[in-house]
């Protein structure tokens, strides 16, 4: 088996910027971009336009900007696989990571595979249909498409993430409805009352979206009330969804500190899991943030952690100096 100092696991923002500073360090890491997971890339491969990454004035597209945080990290010489990581087992040093055609023995372990945006499977809403031409899962990235211009917008959900995609959206829709399948928010309350407050938002209670359609992008919704049953159409120009992330880290196994909502458990302020050796990047432990600049910060941290982690354990390993 081949063995390295540190793998790096996904290859979004977080492990790409971890991939850059591990090399650049000497460390010869080993990524694992993902492949069936999810594109090589993370969650930007799917987004359009992003406009809030800092360099870039004119905005950059999601995949061109990954496909450059990809070459800087090559340049120094990552070793990259386009395939994922099924197991890890982390119970002895080395570590273990078994890809599905590969394994390594890891001296440290960077974790960066983010997070995936939850998706209900309404009609109209899938790949091929109009998913990206009118709906999305991040008002954030997507919302200053021109096709969103002065629309009526609705966003599904009831939490943080939904009030805060709302009033994001006040900027560029007509108006902007939240649906939420209850008649009371999940949200914090400060960010509800920012949310039923404003004028350009309504919150649509007890109903869901039953239906997506439009000719080429989303031009109507069929609302419906869960109470009651009626339905409704109504002009749409988006759908965003805004029900929470599902971290990615069913495969490690609860082998590391898990939040119960099975974000990685990380010290405050810095990439340190419970586990000696393994740090966490990106969104796979922020769900706070959630910004390709934070990953990348978070990814920049991990790497110098676990750099100054091996650096710690060989200085450990030194045999100790005879005094005659
Ligand atoms: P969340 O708190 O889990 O809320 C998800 C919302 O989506 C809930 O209202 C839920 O409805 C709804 N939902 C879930 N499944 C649904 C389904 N199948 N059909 C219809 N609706 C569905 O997720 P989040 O809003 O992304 O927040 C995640 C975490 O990040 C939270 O801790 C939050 O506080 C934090 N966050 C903080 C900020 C901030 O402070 N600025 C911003 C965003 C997120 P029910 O209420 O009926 O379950």
């Amino acid at each position: 088996m081949e063995k390295t100092k540190v793998v790096i696991i996904g290859s979004g923002p977080a492990g790409y910027t971890a991939a850059l500073y591990a090399a650049r360090a000497n460390l010869e890491p080993v990524m694992f971009e993902g492949f069936f997971s999810g594109p090589a890339g993370g969650q930007l491969m799917t987004t359009t336009d992003v406009e809030n990454y800092p360099g870039f004035p004119e905005g950059v597209t999601g995949p061109e900007l990954m496909e450059l945080f990809c070459k800087q990290a090559q340049r120094f010489g990552t070793v990259m696989h386009r395939e994922d990581v099924e197991s890890v087992d982390l119970s002895k040093r080395p570590f273990i990571v078994n890809g599905k055609n590969r394994s390594y023995e890891a001296e440290s372990l960077i974790i960066a595979t983010g997070a995936t945006a939850k998706k209900l499977d309404i009609p109209g809403t899938r790949e091929g249909e109009f998913w990206q031409k009118g709906v999305t899962a991040c008002a954030v990235c997507d919302g200053a498409m021109p096709i969103f211009r002065n629309k009526p917008l609705f966003v599904i959900g009831g939490g943080d993430s939904a009030c805060e995609e709302g009033l994001f959206l006040t900027k560029y829709g007509s108006h902007v409805y939240v649906v939420h399948r209850r008649d009371e928010l999940r949200a914090s309350k400060i960010m509800g009352d920012r949310l039923i407050n404003h004028p350009s938002t309504t919150v649509i209670w007890d109903h869901v979206i039953e239906k997506v359609e439009g000719s080429k992008v989303v031009e109507k919704v069929t609302l419906k009330n869960v109470k009651t049953g009626e339905e409704a159409v109504h002009e749409a120009g988006g759908v965003f969804f805004a029900i929470g992330h599902t971290p990615n880290t069913a495969f490690l196994d609860n082998q590391i500190g898990l939040h119960d909502n099975g974000y990685i458990k990380i010290v405050p302020g810095t990439s340190i899991t419970n586990m000696e050796g393994v740090f966490a990047a990106g969104d796979c432990h922020d769900h706070v943030y959630r910004q390709a600049v934070t990953a990348a910060g978070s990814g920049c941290m991990a790497a110098l952690e676990a750099e100054r982690w091996l650096s710690a354990q060989e200085t450990s390993h030194e045999p100790e100096s005879v005094h005659s």
